[in-house]
C-alpha cells in the first residue's frame, strides 16, 4: 500500500496509520473520502442589502468570504418580526424579536438555497422585521456553535388596506337594504373610503352598480324586489384599493301578495309611467343641485354614486394633492384630512425645537385601543390671529394628504381645545443637517445612499401627486432611529416664510436662495424640477456632513456664479456617479434635469452595485475658486442620454443601450464598465462604439 501525507487539517500520530483524524473546529461529512481534506462550517455571508417593495424585500448578500474548504455550500434565511427600536439600523438589545409568521413567503424558497438571493413576500405594512442569513455546508451540522449568520433590519411600507371581511345586514325591504361591516383588520393607514359594488346575482357581474360610502355603514336603494343581490366592499387608503370582501349575499323582501287585474293593469302602468317620470325629473334635479353644491362647496363629497351597464370600471384612481386655500373654510379642509385628536390622549414631555408658530415638543399619543407611540407635537402660541392660526394647520392639510413611508406621517390634529396642536410620528435623530455635523464621517457610503434613496422616493411620491416642495433641503428632512429619512415642512408661502435660510428677492419673494434652482428664483417657477434642483443640493449636504452649500458666499456672488455656469464642486470622497447626478440636477435646461423617479432607480442600481461608489470624483472638499466651471470640469456636460443615444452609429447599439435609466451621458460615462456590461448586455459585436477604455466622449 502507498503511503502519503495526511490531507490538509487532518493528522495522524502513528505511522503507518489507515485513517488520518480531524483537527480541532474540522470535520469530514459523511460521505466524504478518506483523502479529502477535512473541512469547516463557513463564515457568515457578506454585504446583505435590501430593497423593500411595500410589503416585500428582496435580499441579496454575498458569498462567505471563508468557504471551509467546501462546495456545498446552501443558504437559510431566517425571518424575525422586530418591536422596540433598533439602534442606527442594527439588531441591538432594545429591540423584541418573534419568529415570523407562518404566513410569510419566500421565493423561492427559505432554506437550501443556492443563489444569494430571496424574496420575502406578505410582511406586515410598517414593522419592523430583521433577517438572518446564514450560510451552511455538509459539515455545518457538527458545529452549531461555529455557525454565523449576517443579520439585515428592515422596515416595510406602506401597502393597501387588507379586506373587509365582517357585513351584516341591518334592514331590508322590497326595495332597499341597509348594511354595516367592520373597518378590514389592518388598514395600513387612514382609510379615505369604503367601495361598494353590487349586483344581481342572476346577471353575474354583466351590469353592476359602485357606491363610495365615508363611513361603515350604506343604504342601498332603488332595488328590485324579490331579488338575490351579491355585493362586495373594498377600503381605499391613501395606497390605494386594498382587496374586495368576499361576495355577500342578500335577498330583497317580495312584493305584497295582490296580482294586477287585466281591467286595472293600464291605471298600474300610467301610474308607474308618471312615477318614473317624477322620479326622472327629481333625479335630473338632484343631479344639477349636486353639481352646483360641489362646485361651491368641497371636492370630495361624501359619497358618489357610478352606474356601470357594461361592467367596465373608470374610477378616478389617481390621488392628487389638494391645494387647501382652494377651500373656503379652510378649517373644513383640515378635517377633510387630519383627524381630531382628544388633547387628554397626548401626553407632552419636553420641548424639541422651535418651530415658526410654537415649541415642538415630544410626547406620546394613546389612542383607544390602539398601542401609545411616540409622537412630535407642535404647538401654536397664545395670542395668535386667525391667519396664523389657518397658516399654522395648513401644514397637517397638506401633511394629511400623504401617505407615504419618507414623508412624515400626521397622526392628527388638536383644534377643538387649547393649545392648537399638530401631532406627527416622532423623528428620533431630529433633522438630517444636524444629524450629519453630529456624525461627520461615521457612515458607510451605502447608509448614505440609502437616506438619499428614501429622500428621492418620498420626493417622487410628492411629484407624483403634484405637490412641489420648494423648501426641499438637508434641515427639512427628518431623521428616526433607523436612519430612515423622511420629507417635512409642508405649508405653501408658509414654508419660506419660516425657513431662516429664505432671503428676499428682487422680486420680493423669499426664497432659499443656496438651494433653489435659477428658474425658480428669477420668475418664481417653482416645479417638481426646481425641486429636483434642490435635491441636488441635498445630495450635496448629505454627501459633505452637513457643509453648507456654498459656504460663506453672499446670496447675491451664488446667484451669479450658478447663472455664469458654475457648480459646486464634489464634497471630499464624493462617488463620481452621485456627483454626476448633482450635476444632472443643477443643469440649466430644468427638462434635462432627471425626474424623481429616475433619481431613485439610478439610487437603487448603486445600492445593487456597491462596487460602483468606490470611484470617487477627484477633488478636494474645498478647491481655491470654491466653485467648479462646469464647461471646464473633468466631468464634461454631454447632453441628454437622448443626445448621445442619437449620435450612435449602429442600432444595435442604441437598442442595447435603451430603456436603461441613467439620468444622461455624463452619468453612463462615470459608470464603471462592470456596470454597464451587466445592466445593458453589450458586446462589442452589438455595440462596437462602446469601448469602455476610450470613454464615451470619443463617440
Ligand atoms: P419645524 O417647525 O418643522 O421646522 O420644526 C422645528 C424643529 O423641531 C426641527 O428642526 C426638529 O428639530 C424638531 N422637529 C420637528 N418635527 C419633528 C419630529 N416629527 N420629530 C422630531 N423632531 C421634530
Amino acid at each position: 500500500m502507498e503511503c502519503s501525507k495526511c490531507p490538509p487539517h487532518s493528522f495522524s500520530h502513528h505511522e503507518g496509520s489507515l485513517h488520518c483524524g480531524c483537527e480541532k473546529n474540522y470535520f469530514r461529512a459523511e460521505g466524504d473520502p478518506a483523502s479529502m481534506a477535512c473541512t469547516r462550517p463557513p463564515s457568515a455571508p457578506r454585504n446583505v442589502i435590501s430593497s423593500i417593495n411595500e410589503t416585500s424585500v428582496i435580499l441579496d448578500w454575498s458569498w462567505p468570504e471563508d468557504a471551509g474548504g467546501r462546495r456545498d455550500i446552501t443558504f437559510t434565511v431566517l425571518c424575525k418580526r422586530c418591536r422596540g427600536v433598533a439602534a442606527n439600523g442594527s439588531n441591538s438589545g432594545t429591540q423584541r424579536c418573534e419568529p415570523c409568521r407562518s404566513n410569510v413567503r419566500f421565493l423561492p424558497r427559505a432554506a437550501g438555497l443556492h443563489n444569494t438571493t430571496v424574496t420575502v413576500g406578505d410582511l406586515l405594512a410598517h414593522t419592523n422585521y430583521t433577517f438572518e442569513i446564514e450560510a451552511l455546508n455538509g459539515v455545518s451540522s457538527f458545529a452549531p456553535k461555529m455557525r454565523q449568520y449576517a443579520a439585515v433590519t428592515i422596515t416595510t411600507n406602506q401597502a393597501a388596506p387588507s379586506p373587509v371581511t365582517v357585513i351584516r345586514k341591518e334592514k331590508t325591504s322590497r326595495n332597499s337594504v341597509s348594511l354595516s361591516w367592520q373597518e378590514p383588520e389592518r388598514p395600513n393607514g387612514i382609510i379615505l373610503d369604503y367601495e361598494i359594488k353590487y349586483y344581481e346575482k342572476e346577471e353575474q357581474e354583466t351590469s353592476y352598480t359602485i357606491l363610495r360610502a365615508r363611513g361603515c355603514n350604506v343604504t342601498l336603494n332603488g332595488l328590485k324586489s324579490n331579488t338575490a343581490y351579491l355585493l362586495q366592499i373594498r377600503a381605499r387608503t391613501a395606497a390605494g384599493y386594498g382587496a374586495s370582501s368576499p361576495s355577500f349575499q342578500f335577498e330583497t323582501s317580495p312584493d305584497s301578495a295582490f296580482s294586477i287585474s287585466s281591467e286595472s293593469s293600464q291605471v298600474v302602468l300610467i301610474a308607474i309611467s308618471s312615477a318614473v317620470a317624477i322620479i326622472l325629473l327629481t333625479v335630473l334635479l338632484y343631479i344639477l343641485i349636486g353639481r352646483f353644491c360641489c362646485r361651491s362647496k368641497s371636492k370630495h363629497p361624501d359619497e358618489k354614486r357610478l352606474h356601470f351597464g357594461n361592467g367596465h370600471l373608470r374610477l378616478p384612481g389617481i390621488r392628487t394633492y389638494v391645494d387647501p386655500h382652494t377651500y373656503e373654510d379652510p378649517s373644513q379642509a383640515v378635517h377633510e384630512f387630519a383627524k381630531e385628536l382628544d388633547a387628554s390622549c397626548i401626553a407632552i414631555d419636553k420641548v424639541v425645537g422651535a418651530g415658526e408658530f410654537g415649541e415642538v415638543c415630544s410626547g406620546r399619543l394613546k389612542l383607544p385601543s390602539k398601542k401609545e407611540i411616540c409622537v412630535a407635537i407642535k404647538t401654536l402660541k397664545g395670542g395668535y390671529t386667525d391667519k396664523q392660526r389657518r397658516d399654522f394647520l395648513a401644514e397637517a392639510s397638506i401633511m394629511g394628504q400623504f401617505d407615504h413611508p419618507n414623508i412624515i406621517r400626521l397622526e392628527g390634529v388638536v383644534t377643538r381645545s387649547k393649545p392648537v396642536m399638530i401631532v406627527t410620528e416622532y423623528m428620533e435623530n431630529g433633522s438630517l443637517d444636524s444629524f450629519l455635523r453630529k456624525h461627520d464621517a461615521q457612515f458607510t457610503g451605502i447608509q448614505l445612499v440609502g437616506m438619499l434613496r428614501g429622500i428621492a422616493s418620498g420626493m417622487k411620491y410628492l411629484s407624483d401627486m403634484g405637490y412641489v416642495h420648494r423648501d426641499l433641503a438637508a434641515r427639512n428632512i427628518l431623521v428616526n432611529s433607523n436612519l430612515v429619512c423622511k420629507v417635512s415642512d409642508f405649508g405653501l408661502s408658509r414654508v419660506l416664510e419660516d425657513d431662516p435660510e429664505a432671503a428676499y428677492t428682487t422680486r420680493g419673494g423669499k426664497i432659499p436662495i443656496r438651494w433653489t434652482a435659477p428658474e425658480a428664483i428669477a420668475y418664481r417657477k417653482f416645479t417638481s424640477a426646481s425641486d429636483a434642483w434642490s435635491y441636488g443640493i441635498v445630495l450635496w449636504e448629505v454627501m459633505s456632513y452637513g457643509e453648507r452649500p456654498y459656504w460663506e458666499m453672499s446670496n447675491q456672488d451664488v446667484i451669479k456664479a450658478v447663472d455664469e455656469g458654475y457648480r459646486l464642486p464634489p464634497p471630499m470622497d464624493c462617488p463620481a456617479t452621485l456627483y454626476q447626478l448633482m450635476l444632472d440636477c443643477w443643469q440649466k435646461e430644468r427638462n434635462n434635469r432627471p425626474k424623481f423617479e429616475q433619481i431613485v432607480s439610478i439610487l437603487d442600481k448603486l445600492i445593487r452595485n456597491p462596487g460602483s461608489l468606490k470611484i470617487t470624483a477627484n477633488t478636494t472638499s474645498r478647491p481655491a475658486n470654491l466653485l467648479l466651471d462646469r464647461s471646464s470640469s473633468e466631468v464634461p456636460s454631454m447632453g441628454t442620454m437622448g443626445d448621445w443615444m442619437d449620435g450612435m452609429r449602429t442600432l444595435p447599439c442604441k437598442e442595447a443601450f435603451s430603456g436603461v435609466s441613467y439620468s444622461s451621458c455624463d452619468t453612463l460615462a462615470k459608470t464603471s464598465t462592470e456596470v454597464v456590461l451587466t445592466e445593458v448586455h453589450v458586446t462589442p459585436a452589438t455595440c462596437p462604439e462602446w469601448e469602455p477604455s476610450m470613454g464615451i466622449t470619443t463617440l
